[in-house]
């Protein structure tokens, strides 16, 4: 219908009724007929082929020959024709209305008994029916479109369950063909029968399902899929049957598996990554808390030397050694325990069952036995051992964290007894390590809380008798614990590198207080500083030295630096180097506890050292070991042959003092003649021993050293 018009096409045999007919559409308002008449079947047959009308009015008698209406009606539908086609027929004609409608016709009209009103009314119902009828076929062929062309499976079944819909997606995956399985019954597709059961109830009874669910192909292999399901009803609401959407989800589920075992393993062994060992340790201990029987323990490994093999050996061969020990571990163990890689050369087992000294020490020695063996890398015989730190499940143990905390912590004390060892960690190393670790969040504000203080111990003139130093001795003052003193807190310093800030602390009192005593007319006093190996190993020493030193004002040969002999050695080609900045800047050097080292007097030879101090170890039998002396006398000559001054440290007895002296020793240092002892007490020191000098003019330090050698 175009521009309110509708072309239609009449066939009858009779022109009286075609004229009729004519009348009836020339009364018609609401839209305008163009009318097309022929009379027979054959000349109707040819114009609709050759053109197209929105109407056919078809007389059911038509002359001449056999043909009806009906017959007509049903050849032009053949023909593809989607116009609705209306009947005439005579009166009493029921049999013929019928069958018209049967054979596709949109209505009948009787001949005689139509008006204009009825022809508009039929015609006009006849085209919106067709228009309506098309929207359903056009979008049922849609809908086909779509569960043909899906990449999902589509696959749908009546109440009974047997199968009325099967894609071509559906086809492919599970390998049937769709006249295969319709009318089967959908069960035929799932994997598991019970479940097959209880998921279609599922759908039945709360009208969807979504989910995932493993569905078996034809040659019986089984995929998993995800499933959404519906019930479908018809147009009156009613319950037809149901449909279902499948995803076949192998890849997606293979994806998450393989970023799961990632998440969870080490790249480089395939061990088992630290979350995991984590996890599986949580699982035994919440274990452990229900069974009181159940039993693990703990193994904390770490390889001995290892940055040395690596550095030597390349990172390429580093690695291959690593899988090579993790092969290792892993023959040791029994499949129910867990060797883990945490990353660099550390590793750790949990072992299932064990928690008896006995046992967890007998894997711990067959572990270090096996790593006796040596490996075999690039044609290379490579020998590696470790230290294994052993936590047997206590009951006092409340986080995974704490246990492997404390197998770390008793792994570095087997490390430390020598390695290639274990160790078993008891609670009174746990106390032990909660003390340090406290002792360490201390230490982080001695300074700010102003705990820490400098202690001066005098160094005398054997030969004047005069303080001609003082050595500078840090001490923390705890609030809690009392005064702590360095050697229990500068190792923790230096692990914590808090000591860079305790080093410059101490080297700006040392400085500011000597200065204070230059001012006070004590201007021949030098102040010695200790130095840590950490702090000297920094290239940044000799300018904050330089800088302390200038903004205090003490002049530079005021100050000296105590470096012990084995901060020396271990310092190596550094060592010059920083000597020689120093020594631009007219500091003194000091080599603290000379003796106990391996170095030879001669190895001084090259350095800037200016004061050399023999440790007390040395000094303390100088006295009732004839070795001892001998020893010391030679140190003593040798370094004045190089032109440095010796200190002796540590001189506790009159007898010591002698020898020292007899031996043109320069300097001594001791409790037999002065303690450690504040800033304050030294400068009353320096002051009382003035007045006496200025008083008596005589022999100042006759109550600490007698006048025998005088
Ligand atoms: P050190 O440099 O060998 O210091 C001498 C130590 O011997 C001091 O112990 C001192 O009190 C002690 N001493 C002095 N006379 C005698 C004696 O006659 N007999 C005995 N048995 N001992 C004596 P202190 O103050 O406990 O210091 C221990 C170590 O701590 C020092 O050994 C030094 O290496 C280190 N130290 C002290 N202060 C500092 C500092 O500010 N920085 C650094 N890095 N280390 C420091
Ligand atoms: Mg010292
Ligand atoms: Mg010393």
């Amino acid at each position: 219908m175009k521009n309110n018009r509708i072309k239609i096409l009449l066939v009858d045999d009779d022109e009286d009724d075609y004229v009729i007919t004519r009348e009836l559409f020339s009364e018609i308002t609401t839209w305008k007929a163009e009318l097309d008449w022929t009379k027979t079947y054959d000349t109707a047959l040819e114009v609709i082929r050759a053109n197209d009308y929105d109407v056919y009015l078809f007389d059911y008698r038509l002359g001449p020959g056999d043909h009806t209406g009906l017959d007509l009606l049903h050849e032009t539908i053949t023909l593809g024709c989607k116009s609705p086609i209306i009947i005439l027929t005579g009166q009493g004609d029921y049999q013929v209305d019928m069958e018209a409608i049967r054979k596709g016709a949109s209505d009948y009209l009787i001949k005689g008994q139509t008006n204009s009103f009825l022809l508009e009314k039929s015609i006009r119902h006849a085209i919106e029916r067709k228009r309506a009828e098309e929207a359903i076929r056009s979008a049922r062929n849609y809908a086909e479109y779509l569960v043909a062309c899906s990449l999902d499976m589509i696959i749908a079944a009546n109440l009974n369950l047997e199968i009325t819909e099967f894609n071509p997606s559906a086809e492919k995956m599970f390998g049937y063909c769709k006249s295969e399985v319709l009318g089967k019954s959908i069960r035929i597709l799932f994997a598991d029968a019970i479940e097959s059961r209880h998921i279609i109830e599922k759908i039945l009874k709360e009208k969807s399902f979504s989910g995932e669910i493993n569905k078996r192909k034809k040659d019986g292999e089984i995929f998993p899929s995800f499933l959404s399901a519906s019930i479908l009803k018809d147009i009156n609401d009613k319950e037809i049957g149901i449909v279902g959407i499948l995803r076949d989800i192998t890849e997606r589920n293979r994806l998450i598996d393989q970023l799961r075992y990632n998440a969870f393993h080490d790249p480089l062994t395939n061990l088992p990554n630290r979350n995991l060992f984590m996890e599986r340790l949580e699982r035994l201990l919440e274990r452990s808390k229900r069974d009181r029987n159940s039993a693990f323990s703990v193994l904390f490994l770490d390889l001995d030397r290892f940055k040395i093999v690596n550095d030597s050996l390349g990172h390429l061969s580093g690695d291959k050694l690593l899988i090579s020990i993790a092969q290792k571990l892993r023959e040791c163990m029994r499949k129910s325990d867990t060797v883990a890689r945490f990353g660099g050369d550390e590793f750790a087992i949990l072992l299932d069952n064990v928690d008896d000294h006995f046992n967890a020490k007998f894997v711990a020695e067959r572990i270090l036995e096996a790593l006796k063996e040596p490996f075999i890398l690039d044609g290379r015989k490579i020998v590696v051992s470790a230290s294994i730190g052993i936590v047997l499940k206590g009951e006092f143990y409340h986080r995974p964290e704490d246990i492997l905390r404390d197998a770390d912590t008793v792994m570095y004390r087997a490390k430390m007894l020598g390695k290639a060892r274990y160790a078993i960690f008891n609670i009174e190393m746990h106390d032990s390590a909660m003390n340090f670790l406290q002792l360490e969040t201390d230490l982080r504000h001695a300074i700010e809380r102003s705990e820490l203080i400098l202690y001066y111990q005098p160094i005398v003139s054997l030969r004047t008798t005069e303080i001609v130093a003082v050595e500078s001795l840090v001490r923390w003052q705890h609030p809690q614990r009392g005064l702590i003193l360095p050697d229990e807190f500068i190792p923790l310093a230096e692990e914590t590198r808090e000591i860079d800030r305790i080093g410059y602390w101490v080297i700006q009192q040392a400085c500011a207080q000597n200065k204070r005593w230059h001012d006070m007319g004590f201007s021949n006093i030098t102040v010695t500083v200790n130095i840590s190996l950490l702090q000297f190993r920094r290239k940044e020493l000799p300018e904050q030295i330089g800088t302390i030193i200038k903004n205090t004002g003490l002049p530079a040969d005021a100050f000296e630096l105590e470096i012990t002999e084995s901060t020396v050695m271990e310092s190596k080609g550094l060592v010059l180097e920083i000597f020689k900045e120093l020594n631009k800047m007219k500091i003194h050097l000091m080599m603290d506890d000379f003796g106990i080292g391996f170095s030879s007097i001669n190895s001084l030879k090259h350095l800037p050292f200016s004061t050399l101090k023999i440790d007390r170890s040395l000094i303390l039998d100088i006295d009732t070991n004839p070795d001892a002396s001998a020893i010391v006398k030679s140190i003593i000559d040798m370094a004045h042959t190089l032109k440095i001054k010796v200190i002796a440290e540590g001189v506790e007895t009159q007898g010591q003092l002698e020898l020292l002296r007899s031996y043109n020793c320069d300097y001594a240092q001791g409790f037999l003649l002065y303690n450690p002892m504040s800033a304050e007490e030294i400068t009353n020191l320096l002051r009382q021993k003035n007045k006496k000098i200025l008083d008596t003019k005589s022999n100042i330090t006759r109550e600490y050293i007698p006048s025998t050698g005088q």
